[in-house]
């Protein structure tokens, strides 16, 4: 392809070409900005060389200036909508692109970096991704622990403000400490609806995460902390003591939770969305080793 494709009126070509109707179920808002795409390519820091997986390439604009920067390297593109893949096929016949018709949410990320040799070297993923699934497909990475050193997404918002939230305010919760917890995140650019065809109702953000070589935190038990996490943030109008006695994910006893909570000179009536990630990590460790005190 040698067309710029992020431009309205080559956007609305193809489009028109393949009598393609996009969908709004699918997340489809498609970038027509070549200066947004080069934004995501630079904030990449995408070099010659790279191995770079794309989540819902569409019609191939991120994919396009992607390509043109790897030049030996390798592209692995997933997208669940047949009839873009078929165009991309046509669009782009470059040997470095690997097309993968796939939901992206059904991937085995540790098994897709095996068979795809990608487990020794650094990977970076690149995407305008679908909104309606912003949080399962971020989780579903970080959760993994693939070795992807850094992460380039537009996403709503609305949820990069989430990414990247400090206690106290309505935004913080369970997404602001999980990725804060995997990796660096940083909002690069507030993005307006015109960019996109069709324009979505929500504004966008370019946001990266960079991830942690060293967790900020120092765990006794990484699944116990998330559990923790999940308590706090699911009744998080409540004070401590009563969201953490209350969690139905694990079973701690009140007398557990006030020792803990004094050792750290927490004042009981302290809501759990008051505390940063490091004090989430030390309350985790406090009542692990106490749970196993008891055991023992
Ligand atoms: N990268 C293109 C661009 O910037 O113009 C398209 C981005 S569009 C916001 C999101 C893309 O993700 C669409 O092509 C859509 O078909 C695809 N998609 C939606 N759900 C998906 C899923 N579960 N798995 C893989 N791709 C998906």
């Amino acid at each position: 392809m040698e067309k710029r494709i992020a431009t309205p009126t080559v956007t609305r070509e193809i489009l028109a070409d393949y009598q393609i109707r996009l969908s709004k179920a699918l997340g489809q808002n498609f970038l027509i900005d070549g200066n947004i795409i080069e934004k995501i390519v630079n904030i990449a820091e995408i070099k010659s060389g790279d191995q770079i997986i794309e989540i819902g390439p569409g019609i191939g604009s991120l994919t396009q200036a992607l390509l043109e920067r790897i030049e030996d390297g390798r592209l692995f593109a997933i997208e669940k909508d047949e009839r873009m893949v078929q165009i991309l096929k046509e669009l782009f016949q470059a040997e470095q692109l690997t097309l993968i018709h796939r939901d992206v949410l059904d991937i085995d990320w540790p098994e897709f970096f095996t068979e795809n040799a990608l487990l020794d070297k650094p990977v970076k993923l690149a995407a305008n991704l679908p909104y309606y699934i912003t949080t399962p497909i971020i989780m579903g990475l970080l959760e993994a622990r693939v070795p992807v050193e850094r992460y380039v997404f537009m996403v709503q918002k609305e949820v990069a403000e989430r990414m990247v939230a400090k206690p106290g305010g309505k935004d913080y919760g369970a997404l602001s400490i999980a990725v804060q917890y995997y990796t660096r995140p940083e909002i690069c650019h507030i993005v307006p609806p015109s960019v996109f065809i069709p324009q979505p109702d929500v504004k966008s953000a370019i946001i990266k995460l960079e991830t942690n070589e060293i967790p900020p935190v120092q765990l006794e038990d990484e699944r116990f902390f998330f559990q923790i996490v999940q308590a706090i943030f699911q009744q998080r109008r409540k004070n401590l003591k009563n969201s953490l006695s209350k969690a139905a994910n694990i079973r701690l006893d009140r007398e557990l939770i006030e020792e803990s909570l004094q050792e750290m000179g927490i004042p009981e009536g302290t809501r759990g969305e008051m505390l940063d990630l490091s004090e989430i990590g030390q309350l985790s460790n406090i009542l692990f080793k106490g749970m196993e005190d008891k055991v023992n």
